[in-house]
């Protein structure tokens, strides 16, 4: 699959992401990746810990959020 953001523009990338929102691929140049955590929910017994995981997005849907 190639790059959505650069097929609009002509170029042909080969994507590498997929959009988490609009599911867009996305080439490195585009992909926008940020750090998320996860917090489990607590349960008796059981150790409370974060987890990271990581959230990708494309400039449309990044442009979006920021906007609100
Ligand atoms: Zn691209
Ligand atoms: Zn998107």
């Amino acid at each position: 699959m190639n790059c959505y953001e650069c097929a609009q523009s002509g170029r042909a990338s080969a994507a590498v992401a997929i959009c988490r929102l609009c599911g867009a691929a996305v080439c490195t140049e585009h992909v926008h990746s940020e750090p998320m955590q996860v917090r489990e929910p607590a349960q008796p017994g059981k150790v409370i810990h974060d987890q990271s995981a990581r959230r990708l997005t494309c400039p449309l849907c990044r442009a979006a959020e920021e906007s609100v």
